[in-house]
C-alpha cells in the first residue's frame, strides 16, 4: 500500500487551495478526485471583491460588475461601487487553474478516483487503497468524510440553474417571497452566457417548488428556458467543526457555506489554506477562519429569523434592502469575506 503525509479526498477550490500550499512546504500529498477533471461543478459562478476577486488572476475573471441591481417584493436599487463588487468565473477555468497550481507544487493529483471507504489509517478507492498519516475532507457536500466522522447535517441548502445562452447586461438579485420563500433568484452573466438560479434552504423549501417558480419566474420576464437542462447541487452550512484528530473538514465538507446567500468558494479556498497551515504547525494562528465562521454564523442567525414565518421573512428582506439602499449596511455584509 502506497502511503502519503496527507491525503484530501475532493479537487474542487478548498481541497486544491490545501494542497498547493502543503506541497510547497514540500510534504507528499495525494488528490483523489471522482471526476476525470477537476473543476466542473454546478455554481452560479459568482466572486466576491473583498473574497476571491483579488486572489485569482485577472485572465480567470469572466465578467467583473460594479453594479449591484437588487429587488424585493416592495423595493428595487442599484448598488453601485467604484471596484466590482461580484464577478464571474467559470468553475472550469478555476478548476484548471488551481488543479495547475498544485500540480506546479508537486501535488499527486489522481483524477477518476472515487474514494468509497474510509479506515482510520488509510482510504479504499476505484485505484486502489492509499494510506495516509492525515486526511482531508474536501468533498463537498456529498459528506462522505463527515459521515465517516458520523457528523449530522441538518442545515442544507439547494441550489438549481439553468445555463441561459446569450449576453446579458446586469448582475441582478431578486428577493421575492411569495416565489422564493427566504431564498432568492439570480442573474450571473458571462459572456456568452447566464447563470439564471434559485437558492433555498431545504426542507423549508420543495426543490419541485423551486423549480416550478424559477420556471413561472424566468417566463413572466420573458427568459426562456425551453430546452435547457436544469442543474441542481447541495449547498451544506452546518457548520460543526473542522479538526477531529488526524481529519479535517474543509469548505462544504466542513458545512461553511453561507446559509444566506449560499456563497461557498471563498470559504473552501481560506479553510483549504488553513487547514494546511494547521497540518504544517498544529499551532498556527487560525484567525482568518475563525472570523469566517464568525460571519457564517451571523448569516444564519439572519436565514433562520426569516425562515421565521412570511410576515417576519418579508420584514427581513425589506429591512434589509432598505438599510442597504440607505448605506447603513454595505453589500460586504452579504459577503463572506471581512
Ligand atoms: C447551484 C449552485 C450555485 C452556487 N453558486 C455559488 C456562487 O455563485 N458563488 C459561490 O461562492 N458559491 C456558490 N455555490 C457554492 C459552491 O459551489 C460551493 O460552496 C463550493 O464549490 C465548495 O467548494 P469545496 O471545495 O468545498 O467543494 P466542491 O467544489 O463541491 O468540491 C468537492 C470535490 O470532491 C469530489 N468528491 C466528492 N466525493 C468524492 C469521493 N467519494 N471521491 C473522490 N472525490 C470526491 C467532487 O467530485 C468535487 O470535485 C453554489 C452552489 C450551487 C449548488
Amino acid at each position: 500500500m502506497h502511503s502519503f503525509s496527507v491525503i484530501i479526498i475532493g479537487a474542487g477550490p478548498g481541497g486544491l487551495a490545501c494542497a498547493a500550499l502543503l506541497a510547497e512546504k514540500g510534504l507528499d500529498v495525494l488528490v483523489l478526485e471522482k471526476k476525470a477533471v477537476p473543476g466542473p461543478k454546478v455554481c452560479g459562478g459568482g466572486i466576491t471583491w473583498r473574497g476571491l476577486i483579488r486572489r485569482v488572476p485577472e485572465s480567470l475573471i469572466d465578467r467583473a460588475f460594479p453594479a449591484q441591481h437588487i429587488r424585493s417584493t416592495l423595493q428595487e436599487t442599484v448598488l453601485q461601487s467604484d471596484s466590482p463588487m461580484v464577478a464571474t468565473v467559470r468553475r472550469e477555468h478555476l478548476g484548471e487553474w488551481m488543479h495547475e497550481q498544485a500540480r506546479a507544487a508537486g501535488t499527486v493529483v489522481r483524477t477518476s478516483c472515487r474514494v468509497a471507504k474510509i479506515t482510520p489509517n488509510s482510504v479504499e478507492t476505484s485505484q486502489g487503497t492509499f494510506g495516509f498519516r492525515q486526511l482531508v475532507g474536501a468533498d463537498g457536500a456529498r459528506y462522505l468524510v463527515r459521515r465517516y466522522l458520523g457528523i449530522p447535517t441538518e442545515k442544507l441548502g439547494l441550489g438549481i440553474h439553468f445555463r441561459v445562452p446569450g449576453w446579458r447586461e446586469k448582475m441582478e438579485w431578486h428577493l421575492n417571497d411569495t416565489l422564493f420563500g427566504n431564498g432568492y433568484a439570480w442573474i450571473f452573466p458571462f459572456r456568452d452566457m447566464a447563470s439564471i438560479g434559485v437558492y433555498g434552504a431545504i426542507p423549508g423549501n420543495s426543490p419541485r417548488k423551486m423549480l416550478q417558480n424559477l420556471k413561472r419566474w424566468a417566463a413572466a420576464r420573458s427568459i426562456s428556458l425551453d430546452g435547457l437542462k436544469p442543474q441542481g447541487g447541495l449547498i451544506n452550512f452546518d457548520y460543526r467543526g473542522w479538526r477531529f484528530g488526524n481529519i479535517m473538514l474543509i469548505g462544504d465538507a466542513a458545512g461553511l457555506a453561507s446559509g444566506l446567500t449560499g456563497e461557498g468558494m471563498y470559504q473552501a479556498l481560506v479553510s483549504g489554506e488553513t487547514a494546511a497551515r494547521a497540518i504544517i504547525d498544529p499551532d498556527c494562528d487560525c484567525g482568518e477562519l475563525e472570523r469566517l465562521v464568525a460571519k457564517q454564523k451571523k448569516h444564519l442567525r439572519v436565514a433562520a429569523l426569516s425562515a421565521t414565518n412570511r410576515i417576519v421573512n418579508l420584514a427581513t428582506m425589506e429591512i434589509l434592502l432598505l438599510a442597504l439602499r440607505a448605506g447603513i449596511i454595505p453589500f460586504s455584509m452579504l459577503e463572506m469575506a471581512d
